[in-house]
């Protein structure tokens, strides 16, 4: 099979039927073998039976996933992941903002300039200002973090993989803003992008708003440039930090000491140690760090019994 389409959905039930004859002009028009995999993410409207009679019109390529609730983007582009059989896998939103006319130029910068993955570019957005502009801010930054440079816009919905690629990638949580970084962390780095065209929603609103997004975004990224840089070796950054910030307490001790004895040694009548400031830092340094030395510790425990900590992957073996 050429390609397998996976569309995450919560409640576009007004869509779906408008969106799936599209995609299916552009697939014969350009002879593709294909599916299509819908994913419903818990809608409460008639989404489910749209995709129910879509697969009965068409059940050879229409397939669908339901879960019981809405557990949220990630999880359903994972679910639509493991379930695709195509050589090539297009993820793609489902309020028709994603033009399926893109699928045979991204299926031939797959197939034929050799890309692991290429991510849509919405050059031209139709969204509200209140969405963009926090969104180039959020792009600058995951592109220094994840080293990606060549990314504007990774949260786009329209993206195309080699199925290798989601096939050794996990996108959980709400992880799906940064699948090429957890592609370029599993060792896929010819990442590439398309400018897309973007087109305004056509029904019902928008499921991702809020301010709420950005504080865990930039949670998420620094999760995931944590796992990317020490998740196999938290010692390395903590057993550092911990270990400088000891050696600075010790050396406010020694300060501190030195003090109190020259005072003693001059006749002073009782100099205390807790009026040099010194003593402060020391507190406060030999704490946090034997602090932090222990959480990296603690760390490389739970690494060293973590279930992937030898999951390496192996791209060819003769
Ligand atoms: N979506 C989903 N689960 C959710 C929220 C959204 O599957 O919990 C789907 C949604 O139906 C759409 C896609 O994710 O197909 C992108 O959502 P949306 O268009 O609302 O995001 P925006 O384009 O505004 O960023
Ligand atoms: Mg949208």
């Amino acid at each position: 099979m050429d390609i397998s389409v996976v569309i995450p959905l919560y409640n576009e039930d007004e869509s779906l039927p408008e969106l799936f004859s599209w995609i299916k002009r552009v697939m014969e028009e350009n002879k593709f073998t294909y599916e299509v995999i819908f994913v419903n993410d818990g809608s409460t409207d008639r989404s489910w039976d749209v995709i129910n009679e879509l697969h009965n019109q068409n059940p050879d390529t229409v397939h669908g996933i339901k879960f019981r609730r809405n557990y949220g983007k990630s999880p359903a582009l994972y679910c639509g992941f493991d379930r695709a059989k195509g050589d090539v896998v297009i993820t793609m939103d489902a309020d028709l903002q994603d033009s399926p006319d893109e699928i045979p130029e991204l299926y031939r910068m797959i197939t034929q300039d050799g890309y692991d993955l290429v991510s849509g570019y919405k050059q031209k957005r139709y969204d509200p200002l209140s969405k963009t502009i926090p969104t180039k801010l959020f792009n600058a930054t995951a592109r220094k973090v994840s080293g990606i440079h060549n990314l504007h816009d990774f949260n786009c919905g329209l993206k195309a993989y080699r199925n290798e690629v989601i096939k050794h990638i996990e996108v959980y949580g709400e992880m799906h803003r940064y699948i090429p970084y957890l592609a370029k962390s599993a060792g896929f780095s010819k990442i590439g992008e398309k400018t897309v065209h973007h087109q305004a929603r056509k029904f019902g609103k928008s499921k991702f708003m809020g301010l709420n997004r950005f504080v865990n975004g930039y949670l998420d990224l620094l999760s995931l440039w944590f796992l990317d840089s020490f998740g196999l070796k938290p010692m390395h950054v903590f057993g550092f930090i911990g270990t400088l910030m000891f050696i600075v307490g010790l050396l406010s001790v020694i300060v501190v000491g030195a003090t109190k004895l020259y005072y003693l040694n001059n006749g002073y009548v009782h100099p205390l140690v807790t009026d040099s400031p010194y003593f402060y830092l020391a507190l406060t340094m030999m704490i946090l760090g034997t602090q932090l030395f222990v959480a990296g510790f603690l760390g490389e425990l739970i690494s060293r019994n973590a279930p992937e900590r030898n999951n390496y992957q192996i791209e060819k073996e003769l």
